[in-house]
């Protein structure tokens, strides 16, 4: 997450983020010890698909029983995804065919 301009954008996803939610994001990140509340009850049937990028981190998400994680820390962003979804649409990124 870039916050250096007046708009904070989310780098590997090539968005602006609205300053609000920049600041959700920002207490997630600095504040590791509560990421974990930002889960979702488990619900094997949600699926956000598409890729997703630990603010924290900066690495690509795993999806699995319901909960979107970075593959790092492992911080939930299930708290994040309707406003991600919703407010804040990411770049597509093109997929490996499968092999
Ligand atoms: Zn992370």
């Amino acid at each position: 997450m870039d916050e250096s301009s007046e708009i904070p954008r989310c780098i590997p996803g090539d968005m602006d983020l609205a300053p609000a939610f920049a600041a959700v994001l920002r207490h997630w990140v600095d504040h590791p010890e509560s990421r974990e509340s930002n889960a979702r009850g488990p619900s094997p049937d949600r699926f956000y698909g598409d890729t997703w990028f630990c603010p924290a981190c900066g690495v690509p998400t795993t999806e699995a029983d319901g909960h979107v994680r970075c593959t790092c820390c492992h911080g939930p962003l299930d708290g994040f995804m309707w406003d991600l979804i919703e407010k804040h649409p990411h770049k597509l990124i093109e997929r490996m065919p499968p092999s």
